[in-house]
């Protein structure tokens, strides 16, 4: 069916053997999953995504799926989106899979029907029965209607084949149209698109069928099936087995594998999830079926990717963050240069988080994804000897951009190792990827020939007398530290001595200030000291990794309520509101499980023997705190550029120390890169 034989010439053998999926040969097993970017809503949108998917396929990727297409405008996500139903936009996707078979990938179609799970108030469902996280019911498609839909899908997969595709991505997953036919949750239909699994598998049935009838066999069917639903009322373990055995008989050629639906309670793509977590789902589907089964979700480097083929749990992997974050990942590790692979962090902040508000997606750890072309490679006019002052993430990224466009650098950092915040950011549980990032930042400042000086403070006199042409000013943020009664008592701690272990805390903990910092620190001193992994993770979260019950979920295991732990904020309202839209909710569920108690719209009276005394709903109260931690945000520290102000040094002033207020490694990286762009 397909070449097992690993490659030798590569650390990564397995993932860079070929492999064939139908009738094509792809050159190896690394597949980029569909994206939605919004790309298409900047302006010059065509060549935003001829650059975009020209770097991902010059970057040695075998196949790349396309964002999301509606097949017909009951199906669009939201107002806007992306559809593939006439000629007239042809000429886009032609643009497209030239340029990406034109640097050596193949490329398929995603076609994608929201069904209930979309923005838009025309939506349509397999019943109508709202999901609890859309804003709108769908009106049920009549039966007549159902054969219509089938056949846009099947007219789509036509004008793919016009766009220069070599095939598609049927949507399957994740609970969209499809995946709301094939579960009792989503359909109670007492047609023959109902009631039986034999029914409910007919609609997906039917449109691989029907597409491989109108195709031909040279035509790359690939369904994404959801592997794993995680929601009540969702697919059996037997009920997948069926699914994924019917497409194979109707012809799809490759199963792709979604995990979760959007509304699921359970994280299956964010950081607290292990890497590589669902591959027992995978595994799985491959007993079941013949054609080759990809993994996806949590893989976001070349040996988890190695390991999931190695050990025969998926023949290919599905990766697309990664891609945002290095469009030349594959090249990378094929050429054996892991560590010069900017890793995907799984924070979501630019991607999903982004695509959740209507903004364009990017990526914080390479804000060049999808904005390929507002970084011009011309030579800066002029080559300055620059010093940059600060290596946290603003520093680091306008001294490695500014290197490797040509400057001479001197990184200065007061500490002894770079990294500034982001070594407090990799120390709370569950954000060790933030690891990855500071090594490969460390590995960048080598290859792009930055003179790093860690353990040197730099002053303004120093600078002008070092005689530099440009000085860039990173010196970061300080912890504020408030103005309460006691601040200077023994029990009070700040964060960043607790992170980096100059400090303890006890079993009764108040944590002053509820933003992003203090909910982190709640994680910290509630998640128990061990990192975790894909079991106890799984356990965790309640996930019956045999799916015998519907939608894979089964008991959570008792969460550790042994300290006591108190967030409190002066404002009203919710607390954690600005933690990010895809990942807030898993930390304000997993602290709920594990007892934190919150207090909003407080006022802080004192710190003392007895612990913090409040005001909160008009009456004084004790909280009888061991240790109380200071989350209160930060200031600017801006010593070096107000020094500098007064001595004729031309400099620039970024990150944290241009502005603190929600400052985040997002904002500090995208500033320092455009910054060295402008230099
Ligand atoms: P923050 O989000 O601005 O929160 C500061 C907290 O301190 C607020 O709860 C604020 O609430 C309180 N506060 C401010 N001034 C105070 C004062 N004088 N006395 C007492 N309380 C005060 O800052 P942060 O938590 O330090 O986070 C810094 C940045 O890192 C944020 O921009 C955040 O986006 C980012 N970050 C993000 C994540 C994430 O999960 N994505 C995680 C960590 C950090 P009240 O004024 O209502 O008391
Ligand atoms: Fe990965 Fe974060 Fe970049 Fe999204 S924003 S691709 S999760 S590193």
């Amino acid at each position: 069916m397909h070449s097992s034989a690993p490659q030798q010439q590569t650390p990564y053998p397995h993932l860079f053997s070929p492999i064939r999926i139908g009738t094509h040969d792809l050159k190896n097993r690394i597949v980029m999953g569909s994206m939605h970017t919004r790309l298409e809503h900047l302006d010059r949108p065509l060549e935003r995504q001829v650059a975009f998917y020209t770097a991902r396929a010059k970057g040695g990727v075998a196949l790349i799926i396309s964002g999301g297409h509606a097949p017909n405008s009951a199906g669009l996500m939201e107002p806007g989106a992306p559809i593939l139903n006439d000629r007239a936009e042809l000429y886009t996707h032609r643009a497209i899979t030239e340029a990406v078979h034109a640097n050596g990938a193949k490329m398929l179609l995603q076609i994608i029907h929201a069904g209930r799970n979309a923005r838009q108030k025309a939506l349509v469902g397999a019943s109508a029965i709202k999901s609890p996280i859309y804003p709108f019911t769908p009106r049920a498609l009549t039966s007549a209607e159902v054969e219509s839909t089938i056949d846009d899908f099947v007219r789509c997969a036509e004008l793919a084949t016009e766009g220069g595709y070599d095939g598609i991505e049927i949507m399957g997953s994740e609970g969209y149209l499809i995946n709301q036919f094939t579960v009792p949750r989503t359909n109670d239909r007492t047609d023959r698109w109902g009631g039986s699994l034999e029914n409910r598998l007919r609609f997906p049935t039917e449109i691989v069928q029907r597409i491989r009838c109108s195709r031909g066999r040279d035509f790359i069917i690939m369904f994404r099936i959801s592997a794993l639903d995680l929601v009540e009322g969702g697919a059996t373990a037997d009920e997948i087995d069926a699914l994924a055995q019917a497409v194979e008989a109707a012809g799809a050629d490759v199963l792709n594998t979604g995990i979760g639906w959007h509304e699921s309670a359970v994280p299956t793509i964010a950081y607290p999830v292990p890497r590589a977590a669902w591959g027992f789902a995978t595994k799985r589907l491959k007993n079941v079926v013949k054609i080759p089964v990809i993994a996806s979700n949590r893989i976001n480097t070349p040996e988890v990717a190695e390991d999931l083929i190695a050990t025969g749990d998926a023949d290919l992997v599905s990766m697309a963050r990664p891609m945002l974050a290095d469009p030349q990942f594959a090249a990378k590790a094929r050429d054996g240069c892991r560590d010069d692979i900017n890793v995907c962090i799984a924070c979501n902040q630019a991607c999903l988080d982004y695509i959740f508000t209507t903004r364009v997606a990017t990526c914080l750890v390479n804000p060049k994804a999808g904005r390929e072309i507002e970084f011009n490679n011309d030579a800066p006019n002029r080559l300055l000897r620059l010093a940059v002052v600060g290596s946290g993430p603003a520093g680091m990224a306008a001294a490695i951009n500014a290197a490797c466009r040509g400057h001479t650098v001197t990184l200065f950092e007061a500490d002894a190792s770079t990294g500034g915040q982001l070594n407090l950011a990799s120390r709370v549980p569950g954000k060790s990827e933030f690891k990855e990032l500071i090594r490969y930042f460390n590995r960048q400042l080598v290859t792009s020939g930055v003179t790093v000086r860690t353990g040197t403070r730099a002053s303004a006199q120093q600078l002008k007398a070092d005689g530099f042409d440009h000085v860039v000013v990173a010196t970061g943020v300080k912890p504020r530290v408030p103005l309460i009664d006691g601040i200077n008592h023994r029990k009070v701690v700040m964060y960043n001595d607790l992170l980096m272990g100059r400090a303890n805390a006890g079993s009764a903990v108040a944590i002053i200030g509820a933003g992003g910092i203090g909910y982190d620190i709640a994680e910290y001193l509630t998640a128990g000291s061990e990192e975790q992994n894909s079991e106890t993770f799984l356990a965790e979260w309640g996930v019956d990794s045999t799916i015998r019950l519907a939608g894979g979920l089964g008991h959570r295991t008792d969460a550790d309520r042994s300290r006591s732990v108190t967030l409190l904020q002066r404002s009203e309202g919710r607390m954690g509101e600005r933690l990010g839209r895809t990942t807030g909710w898993i930390l304000r569920s997993q602290l709920k499980r594990r007892g934190l108690r919150t207090i909003a719209g407080c006022q802080y009276i004192s710190i003392g023997d007895e612990g913090l005394t409040i005001l909160a709903d008009g009456k004084t109260q004790t909280i009888a705190a061991d240790t109380i931690i200071i989350c209160a945000g930060q200031d600017s520290n801006r010593e070096l550029a107000d020094e500098l102000a007064g001595t004729g040094v031309s400099f620039d002033v970024i990150g944290g120390a241009d502005y603190a207020a929600e400052l985040d490694a997002l904002r500090a990286i995208d500033q320092g890169t455009r910054l060295a762009y402008r230099l």
